[in-house]
C-alpha cells in the first residue's frame, strides 16, 4: 500500500455474533477498522449452557483486549480440579492442575450466553446489528455486498462469515454441503448449583457405558 493510497480495508462486515465473530470484531476495531457485526437473533438471550475456555484461547483474548479475561474470570469459574467418576458417582480419579502457574491463564468454565454478553459489551452498541439474518452475498473487485432477510443490504471492503456450523456464507463461498452427523448427541442443561454434586472450582466427568456426563460450574446468573 503506497502512502498516498487509501487503505485496502476500511470497512468490515461480520456475519454472526458468536464468540468467533465478536472476538474478530473487537480485534479489528482495535486496529481502527470500521467493523460491524450482523446477527440473526432478535436479542441476546440467556441461551446455551457451559462452555470451557482454555489458556491458549484466553491468551489470545487477553492480547486482543486486555481486561476482558479478568471479566470472564470474575463471572465464570476458575477450574482447579478435574474428577473422573463412574455413572454411579464413585470417584475413579481426581487431579489438581497448576494450569495458571504453567500457562499464565486459567482454565475457565462459563455460561455461553455470559461469554457472548461480555464480549458484545466490548463493542459500541451501534456496531452490533441484531435481527439481521444473512441470506446471501455477492462480490466484485472492490467490495462484498451482504443481503439480509429484513431487506437490507450492506456493502463492505471485506465480509467475514462467522455464522457457525450451518454457515450461509460458507455455503455460498465454498458450497461443500451440510455438516455430516456422526451419531453423537450432546444434551445441555443448566440446573441450580448443589455443592454436594460439584465443588465450585471443579469439573466432573461421569463415564457410563455409551455416554459421558460432563458437570461444570457456569458461574452465577446475576
Ligand atoms: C446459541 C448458541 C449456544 C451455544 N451454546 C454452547 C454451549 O453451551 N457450550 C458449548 O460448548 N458450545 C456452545 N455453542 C457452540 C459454540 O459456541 C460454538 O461451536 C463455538 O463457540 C464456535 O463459535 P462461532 O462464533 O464460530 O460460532 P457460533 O457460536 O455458532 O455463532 C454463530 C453465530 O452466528 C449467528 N448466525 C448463524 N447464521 C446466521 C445468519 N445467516 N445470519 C446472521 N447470523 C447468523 C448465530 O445466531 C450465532 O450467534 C453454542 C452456539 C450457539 C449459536
Amino acid at each position: 500500500m503506497r502512502e498516498t493510497s487509501k487503505p485496502l480495508v476500511e470497512k468490515v462486515a461480520i456475519i454472526g455474533a458468536g464468540p468467533g465473530g465478536l472476538a474478530t470484531a473487537i480485534a479489528l476495531r482495535k486496529q481502527g477498522i470500521d467493523t460491524h457485526v450482523y446477527e440473526r437473533a432478535r436479542e441476546f438471550r440467556l441461551v446455551g449452557a457451559g462452555v470451557s475456555l482454555k489458556p491458549n484461547g484466553l491468551r489470545c483474548l487477553d492480547a486482543i483486549k486486555p481486561g476482558l479475561v479478568d471479566k470472564l474470570r470474575r463471572l465464570g469459574c476458575q477450574v482447579q480440579r478435574t474428577t473422573l467418576k463412574t455413572s454411579t458417582g464413585k470417584t475413579i480419579t481426581a487431579y489438581e492442575s497448576p494450569i495458571m502457574i504453567k500457562y499464565g491463564q486459567p482454565f475457565l468454565t462459563i455460561w455461553w450466553w455470559r461469554l457472548q454478553q461480555i464480549m458484545a459489551s466490548e463493542l459500541p452498541p451501534e456496531a452490533i446489528h441484531l435481527n439481521h439474518r444473512c441470506i446471501g452475498f455477492e462480490q466484485n473487485e472492490n467490495s462484498a455486498i451482504a443481503h439480509f432477510e429484513n431487506g437490507k443490504t450492506v456493502e463492505s471492503d471485506l465480509l467475514i462469515g462467522a455464522d457457525g456450523v450451518n454457515s450461509t456464507v460458507r455455503q455460498i463461498l465454498i458450497g461443500d454441503g451440510q455438516p455430516q452427523y456422526l451419531g453423537s448427541m450432546y444434551w445441555r442443561a443448566v440446573v441450580n448449583y448443589q455443592e454436594e454434586l460439584l465443588l465450585d472450582n471443579e469439573v466432573i466427568l461421569m463415564k457410563g457405558e455409551e455416554s459421558i456426563v460432563y458437570l461444570l460450574n457456569v458461574g452465577a446468573l446475576t
